[in-house]
């Protein structure tokens, strides 16, 4: 099959036609970036400064501790968590912005093995199944959580999506799964995989860390059992801003995490000496949250609020369908291998493409501009974010690797930076 040549023309017209266009306002982006690094840290939304300038001065600086109540500072997790919800396919009253991922998927593995051990019919699985590609921090925050009980718990990672159902089995207790994968976007199916693990007996948790915001989400209607995830990429909630965590109503009653802080109590104030859970999601909290961040979460939340996700789905796949075509039609001669899949149903809202010197490349990149970034081993990674990227930007990102790449205008010892 021979594509059509794509010209800059053809893309500036569909910059034209899209519906998304005028959102990209919204965004701080310096001039001359083409940023495609919003899978790890989103861009700025404008409305921030303003915000942390209302929050740091007028809330605390005015009103000082009268603002946890007058500001709503102590209800931010449970409010922002509602509002962020329907991104996610969760109700109101299920999610709450809280913690870091690390640590919310801590909670919500604890919470997800005890209710496995309080099942006499579950309580001797000991297999936690996950992949050797997930997140590091995701197994080693299961390897930590499995020494610390002691119970003899172990992880069981297979090396590719195909083996996930042979090895989710009648010793599975969990399957924690990230369901776009960092470095190559591979996408889970999450209504298949959830309803294997039912099937066998297991209890299905997700970390949507490249999913929120990235990939419309429908947690119920899929049977997830618990999910965890990121503000600071595709959401737009600023470097380390709180994380989410998802308990689906059908858990809560059973969801106990070891993190039993005073924010998860069920009467914080009355300063009881004994811990006894919150009904509802506020089981999940732990303690003082870092307000100024918790509180920009919204200027990027609101900038959802203008769209909806199958809006952001349709441009996505547009984008790195584009890429693809445009990588493959101008940079044929190079030695680029395309690690994302191409079915859009199995896609997230990045490409990836390996080069034996993608480091280098992507340095290279980066000075001129072309903002993506780098992952072992030899993986370029390129993150499309529909709120602020167009189309334009996707032909002259291309032109300019194309320029590296024909020119070998990269320096193949270049120094490793401690976050690449
Ligand atoms: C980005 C990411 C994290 C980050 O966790 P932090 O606790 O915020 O550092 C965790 N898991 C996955 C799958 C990620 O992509």
């Amino acid at each position: 099959m021979k594509a059509t040549v794509i010209s800059q023309h053809d893309c500036r017209a569909r910059d034209l036609d899209d519906p998304l266009a005028p959102l990209r306002l919204r965004f701080d982006l310096p001039a001359g970036v083409i940023y495609l690094d919003g899978n790890s840290l989103g861009a700025r939304p404008k409305a921030a400064l303003e915000r942390a300038c209302q929050v740091i001065t007028a809330e605390w600086g005015k009103d000082l501790i009268r603002s946890w109540n007058t500001a709503g500072w102590f209800d931010l997790p449970k409010r922002l968590g509602n509002r962020l919800a329907p991104l996610l396919g969760a109700q109101a009253g299920e999610v709450v912005i809280t913690d870091t991922t690390s640590v919310n998927l801590f909670k919500a593995l604890a919470a997800a093995l005890q209710m496995q051990a309080s099942d006499p019919a579950r309580a001797a699985r000991r297999i936690i199944v996950s992949e050797r590609s997930n997140f590091p921090t995701d197994l080693y925050m299961a390897q930590g959580l499995s020494a610390w009980l002691d119970r003899g718990y172990q992880l069981r990672l297979v090396d590719s999506p195909d083996e996930l159902a042979q090895a989710i089995d009648a010793d599975c207790a969990v399957a924690m799964l990230t369901h776009v994968n960092y470095r190559t976007g591979y996408q889970h199916d999450m209504a298949a995989v959830s309803s294997h693990c039912h099937a066998q007996g297991a209890l299905a948790l997700w970390d949507l860390a490249h999913s929120a915001g990235a990939v419309p989400l429908d947690l119920n209607g899929a049977g997830a059992d618990l999910a965890v995830g990121c503000t600071y990429k595709y959401l737009n909630g600023g470097p380390g801003s709180p994380a989410f965590i998802w308990v689906p109503e059908k858990h809560q009653a059973r969801f106990r995490q070891p993190l039993s802080g005073w924010w998860g109590h069920a009467a914080p104030f009355a300063m009881d000496p004994g811990f006894a859970p919150a009904d509802g999601i506020a089981r999940a909290l732990c303690g003082t949250q870092p307000v100024i961040s918790l509180a920009l979460v919204e200027c990027g939340l609101d900038i959802f609020a203008q769209t909806s996700m199958e809006a952001i789905r349709r441009k996505s796949l547009a984008l790195t369908d584009l890429f693809i075509a445009l990588v493959e039609q101008r940079c044929a001669s190079h030695p680029l291998g395309l690690v994302t899949p191409r079915e859009h149903a199995r896609r997230g809202s990045q490409v990836s493409f390996t080069h034996p010197h993608g480091y280098a490349v992507m340095q290279a990149l980066i000075a001129r501009g072309v903002i993506g970034d780098y992952r072992e081993p030899a993986i370029m990674r390129f993150g499309f974010t529909p709120l602020y990227t167009s189309f334009a930007d996707v032909w002259d990102a291309v032109e300019i690797l194309r320029d590296i790449l024909d020119t070998l205008a990269y320096d193949i010892a270049a120094k490793r930076d401690a976050v690449t």
